[in-house]
């Protein structure tokens, strides 16, 4: 039987030339450089209700990982540090070498150190913190979002939703249709260097966790403003489209979580930007709609008719 000591010494130590103290003291210590704020959030996520529990380890530490740099993407911050809070129900080495490895090599891709966390037995739950750096005023809010702004997403809507609803037996996918939707849902990629170019460029952002209607909602709600947005322009993939027939599909467009792409609002003359953006990136980027004054969000279908949307998001207390 390992011990938690000699478990955090063999799994999650590693050297960490960002931080000043990493991992083994009661406390890490951090540099915050002169002029940047501190950006901090954390994300849980609960074995059985956002992941099933016999999930790939590796998928698990990369998507534990991946969650949490999104919102850093979202808020234009620099992701530099992060702890990790984890509750296993047995110490399985197998487990823990392939979590940490996903962990790891995303923690790499992008240059962020682990440097503290907790480990205790109990229900299988991941729990990461992070902190980034952002230049003082710089952060891209929620309430930024201003009346005649575009709205655009990057990426493409509802892949993950969809895999996810094959999973659950709601609809059959063809076993290709599947392999490429289940790749949005276990190893979603943060849009990080998509975030950081935003800065300047939006006037708000909010990363697609619980849904296109959702996320945008919040951006909608914290800036007192409302939307239009047309159904006909959302980014769809070339795997989902032959079944955007079915309402499930539209759902999952609309209102399927685990997208994990940025939503953002940039005003008409930066629509330029946003173009340089999406072709240094190599990223798909669409204006999907319009900040407006009257505060509600309406989808409008190709002939003009709003749609109607029962459910707006994925409410996990619902
Ligand atoms: P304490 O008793 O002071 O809370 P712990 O024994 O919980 O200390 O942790 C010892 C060290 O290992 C601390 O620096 C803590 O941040 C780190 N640590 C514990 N669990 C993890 C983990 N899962 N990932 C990374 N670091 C961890
Ligand atoms: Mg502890």
């Amino acid at each position: 039987m390992v011990s938690e000591f000699e478990l955090i010494r063999r799994f999650f130590t590693r050297v960490t030339p960002g931080a000043v103290l990493g991992v083994g003291d009661d406390a890490a210590l951090v540099h915050i450089r002169h002029g940047m704020e501190l950006a901090v959030s954390t994300d849980m996520l609960v074995g059985g209700t956002h992941f099933f529990p016999d999930a790939d380890p590796f998928f698990l530490g990369h998507k534990a990982l991946a969650v949490n740099l999104s919102d850093m993407a979202a808020m234009a911050a620099q992701s530099c540090w992060v702890t990790l809070a984890l509750s296993l129900p047995e110490v399985d080495e197998m487990w823990l070498e392939k979590f940490s490895a996903g962990l790891f090599a995303l923690a790499d891709e992008h240059q962020v150190a682990l440097i503290g966390g907790d480990t205790t037995r109990g229900p299988l739950n991941l729990c990461v913190t992070i902190m980034g750096e952002v230049p003082h005023g710089a952060a891209l809010r929620r309430s930024g979002a201003q009346v005649g702004d575009d709205v655009w997403v990057s990426g493409v809507l509802g892949d993950a939703a969809l895999a996810l609803a094959h999973i659950q037996g709601h609809i059959q996918l063809a076993a290709k249709d599947f392999a490429a939707c289940a790749s949005a849902l276990h190893q979603p990629m943060p849009r990080v260097a998509l975030g950081l170019a935003l800065r300047g460029v939006a006037h708000s952002a909010i990363d697609i966790s619980d849904g296109l209607l959702a996320d945008l909602g919040h951006i909608l709600a914290c800036s007192n403003v409302g939307a239009e947005i047309a159904f006909a322009a959302l980014p769809i993939s070339c795997t989902l489209r032959p079944y955007l027939g079915q309402p499930l599909v539209k759902h999952c467009v609309l209102a399927g979580g685990d997208d994990y792409e940025l939503c953002f609002t940039v005003p008409v003359a930066y629509r330029p930007e946003v173009e340089k953006i999406a072709s240094n990136l190599g990223l798909l980027m669409t204006r999907i709609g319009t900040i407006t004054a009257e505060k509600k969000c309406i989808v409008r279908a190709a002939d003009g008719s709003v749609i109607n949307i029962e459910e707006s998001g994925y409410d996990h207390f619902r």
